[in-house]
């Protein structure tokens, strides 16, 4: 059988690291993080989603601010909402719970939001840094997903990943993480052609699909570690339950370890978007001197950021 990759235990250790850089920044610079979530419509998962994010943020002492708007809104409308949290400076972070309505045209709902608030990593210029391997922020759940390959293997390098999906949210940027992590990484997407045996050769197995148990038990190599990223809700006799892209049971049977859906990155994305709000108020701070050792302590980068 194979090792149980929790991602509720595991999140929880997260959120204590978070908890104890909320209070640093609270001792050092009587700074509270306030994260801004702003919801446009009444979908009910993204409902679900921002209760839960906000939920949590609470409990790690970080505050939070639930804006809801109309799913009719318009684009100029959204604008002006996060310009004047972009001029905030009570504000930290600015998540925009996606999906967005048909009519906002979410590439230019990412780019609005300012670099150094982004808390989910999205922006082009975050994108960007990602993929030159410099210091940024990084997408909380391709961010959850490395913590738990950390689990179980303390050296990534020369492993062969296998990355299912491409999107820009999940996909590209666990490509990344995995590549700065000496990988061998191939993505595998909707037009792959023998996905299943590219599967077989991996010792690193991450789905992000949204495709109901795809990942069946011969696409795994024996002993190989499988990350499940999917979310897709079925119903059973009238109960409505979450399953993965990865057919836990028999994949357990042959990987060596894998995660759950529920409990596995679900928890450790949220988590992972309250380390990059203490990140994004790091980002922030001041330019300070450093009497001790004469050095100036830098915010980690400014951008000069102008939105026509
Ligand atoms: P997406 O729809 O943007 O991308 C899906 C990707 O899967 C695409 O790149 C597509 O090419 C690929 N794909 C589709 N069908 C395929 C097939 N049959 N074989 C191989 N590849 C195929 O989705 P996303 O936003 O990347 O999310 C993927 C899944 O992860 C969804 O179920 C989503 O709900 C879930 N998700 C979970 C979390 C979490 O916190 N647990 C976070 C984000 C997304």
């Amino acid at each position: 059988m194979a090792q149980l990759i929790d991602g509720k235990a595991l999140s929880a250790k997260v959120l204590q690291q978070v908890a104890s850089e909320v209070a640093s920044l609270s001792a050092e610079h009587g700074i509270k993080p306030m994260l801004a979530v702003v919801l446009v419509g009444e979908d009910p998962a993204s409902q679900i989603y921002v209760r839960n994010k906000m939920k949590r943020a609470s409990e790690v002492g970080i505050g939070s601010r639930e804006y809801v708007l109309d799913a009719g809104i318009t684009q100029d409308e959204l604008a002006q909402l996060i310009d004047a949290l972009n001029n905030d400076a009570d504000v930290h972070g600015i998540l925009v719970q996606l999906p967005l309505p048909a009519q906002l045209d979410e590439d230019t709902v990412i780019e609005s939001v300012h670099p150094d608030k982004d808390v989910d990593g999205f922006h082009p210029l975050n994108v960007g840094a990602l993929a030159a391997g410099s210091d940024t922020v990084v997408p909380c759940t391709p961010q959850g997903c490395m913590i738990m390959l950390r689990q179980i293997h303390s050296d990534l390098s020369g492993k062969h990943a296998v990355v299912i999906g491409r999107s820009n949210i999940v996909g590209k940027p666990m490509a990344m993480l995995l590549l700065q992590a000496n990988c061998t990484v191939t993505i595998a997407h909707s037009h792959t052609q023998g996905i299943e045996s590219l599967c077989r050769q991996a010792d690193i197995v991450i789905a992000a699909v949204g495709c109901r148990e795809l990942v069946d038990a011969d696409w795994v190599k024996p002993g190989a570690t499988v990350i499940d990223v999917g979310i897709n809700a079925i119903e059973i006799d009238g109960t409505r339950k979450l399953v993965g892209d990865v057919a836990f049971d028999a994949v357990s049977q042959v990987a060596g370890a894998i995660s759950p859906v529920p409990g596995g990155v679900g928890p450790m994305t949220i988590a992972c978007l309250l380390l990059n709000t203490t990140g994004a108020v790091k980002r922030q701070l001041p330019r300070t001197f450093d009497l001790a050792s004469g050095t100036v302590n830098k915010p980690i980068r400014s951008y000069c950021y102008v939105r026509s």
